[in-house]
């Protein structure tokens, strides 16, 4: 009877609109829970539930937060065969819920489906939670990207002035069913201290990023409308912060000092 259970529910067919893959390397879930050790830990789609099981094992009480009833009821059906008594499963949007719904946690470990990405990260800074996430590998370069290189984009600048990063770990593709098209990395994220970059400068800061091939002071000229300023105002910015670079040249302080004088400006007026 128990078999023909598990066969059942075995056939869950994985929804691409939740982006589930589901883990099947344990030794990655092992590291990733390593994070959480003694800890009171909070997961954001425990699928089949292999994360959630090594975390149930090294930390001191785990939260799972799933959006499909049909994964809830399955993990909920095998988690108390199990026993898992430091476990507490809650069937919704993460998105939908307070802090009082999730309790107190120290961590949010997390292998995530990849198109809440830019979602959780704006939640991560909002709450001042530090997380070990699987990420896309190409978002993940994307995060860690240097001025003058490629990759360097809005992403690299907003993770730099937010987070400190350290990668923890390469998963491959095959790690995942069913298997994604991109690999993965998992890394782990911790919200800078002190006073860092507001909403107005990270958005004077994505205008300046759309022009990232332009010197500084072309891009500020180009995007003068939209960013409130008049053509002498850009140049003078330009010139006070002799800055020759293009865009894409300049680092994350350097454009948060670029952002800083030009809301100096239009907050004057
Ligand atoms: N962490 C699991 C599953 C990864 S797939 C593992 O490593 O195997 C992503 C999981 O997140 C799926 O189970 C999916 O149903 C769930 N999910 C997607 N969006 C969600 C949301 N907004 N809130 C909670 N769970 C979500």
């Amino acid at each position: 009877m128990e078999k023909k259970e598990t066969d059942a529910t075995e056939r869950i067919k994985p929804l691409r609109k939740f982006g589930q893959n589901f883990l099947v390397c344990r030794e990655i879930a092992e590291k990733e829970a390593q994070f959480g050790q003694n800890k009171n830990v909070i997961e954001l789609g425990p699928g089949r539930g292999m994360l959630t099981r090594e975390l149930c094992a090294v930390s001191n009480h785990v939260t799972t937060i799933e959006i499909d009833k049909r994964l809830y009821d399955r993990l909920h059906a095998e988690l108390i065969n199990e026993e898992a008594k430091n476990l507490k499963l809650i069937n919704a949007d993460f998105f939908s819920l307070n802090e009082k719904d999730m309790g107190k946690f120290d961590i949010l470990i997390s292998n995530i489906p990849y198109n809440i990405s830019s979602k959780l990260l704006n939640w991560l800074i909002k709450n001042d939670v530090e997380a070990v996430l699987c990420l896309q590998k190409e978002f993940v370069d994307h995060m860690l990207a240097k001025p003058s290189s490629k990759k360097y984009s809005r992403l690299s600048v907003f993770s730099h002035l937010f987070f400190d990063l350290e990668h923890v770990a390469s998963v491959p593709s095959t790690c995942f069913y069913p298997r994604p098209k991109v690999d993965s990395e998992i890394i782990r994220i911790k919200k800078k201290r002190g006073a860092i970059a507001g909403k107005d400068e990270m958005a004077v800061i994505s205008i300046l990023m759309e022009h990232k091939k332009k010197k500084f002071r072309n891009a500020l000229i180009d995007s003068r409308k939209k960013l409130g300023i008049s053509k002498d105002e850009a140049v003078a910015i330009a010139a006070q912060m002799a800055v020759e670079d293009r865009i894409f040249k300049m680092n994350p302080e350097e454009l948060l000092a670029g952002a800083r004088k030009i809301i100096g400006i239009t907050n004057k007026k």
